[in-house]
């Protein structure tokens, strides 16, 4: 993952130092004293479900679909009782819909069987459930919970590593290194912090807006995007370049290759 990050990214940054870690967090702080997740729930159960139909979505249309389902089911028995065709109904405007709603009425079966029908607050507990994995463990520990748990999305994990601020070739790896370098008192609210930082200014490749970046004096990445953003012409010209650039690996890989091939023995009918 990071190694392709890396690639479309250029350049490795280099890693930020603990008080450069501390100002960063600091400022996004005092940008947002009180950050809070933009998933609409009333509780740790809505939460669980709406991080759970999240996965590979975005938070408004999953909202728009739990403002739909919350008022007819919104307990483990509720949804049960609603059953997978129907609980597709409300859920078929989120990606990968069918596969959510299986796992939810399984989950909320797991819940009833195993938990008196309540939403168990450890992460170990949690990753049990259908459909739950480390990142949706973390975001119910954290939100629903108050543990000082770092859910690593996409947006964090690039932020990481194009910061500087935490490099690691997968998520669990950004995790772990942020909670080694997030100073004790950012832990609780760092994943909102980041998360929304990479949502909103530190966005995907070729858009992060640098020019209005409150971080930009602490952040490492060395090719930050001037005021208005790079030219259109400019910008084409970069994509392209990465791909000869690459094309041009491959080809290189492929002459190797084909160099250290031993020849093709040919056998001789004649026998001589
Ligand atoms: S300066 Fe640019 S790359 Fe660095 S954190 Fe800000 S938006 Fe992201």
């Amino acid at each position: 993952m990071v190694a392709l990050f890396l690639r479309l990214e250029s350049s490795m940054p280099k890693p930020m130092t603990r008080a450069a870690i501390a100002e960063f967090y600091a400022i996004l702080s005092k940008g947002k004293p009180a950050p809070e997740t933009e998933l609409v729930y009333t509780d740790p159960y809505t939460l669980l479900v709406a991080v759970t139909l999240s996965a590979q979505a975005t938070d408004i249309g999953v909202n728009k679909a739990t403002a739909r389902l919350f008022p007819v089911a919104n307990t483990p028995a509720q949804i049960v009782a609603l059953g997978e065709e129907k609980l597709g109904e409300y859920i078929r405007t989120i990606g990968l819909w069918r596969n959510k709603a299986k796992n939810v009425i399984k989950l909320s079966q797991m819940l009833l069987d195993e938990y008196d029908g309540e939403v168990p607050d450890s992460r170990e507990a949690l990753e049990k459930l259908p459909g739950v994995g480390r990142k949706t463990a973390n975001v119910v520990c954290n939100v629903a919970f108050k543990q000082p748990t770092i859910a690593v999305d996409t947006h964090i994990f690039r932020v990481g590593n194009r910061t500087g601020l935490a490099i690691g070739k997968d998520v669990l790896a950004v995790e772990k290194r942020l909670e080694k370098v997030t100073p004790s008192e950012y832990m609780m609210d760092a994943h909102h912090w980041l998360i929304l930082h990479g949502r909103y200014i530190c966005k995907a490749i070729g858009d992060p807006v640098c020019w209005r970046c409150p971080v930009a004096h602490l952040c490492n990445y060395t090719k930050k995007t001037p005021e208005g953003g790079f030219p259109k012409k400019k910008a084409k010209k970069a994509t392209k370049k990465v791909a000869k650039k690459s094309q041009r690996k491959s080809q290189k890989k492929t002459t190797k290759k084909m160099a250290h091939k031993p020849p093709l023995k040919t056998t001789n009918k004649a026998g001589s």
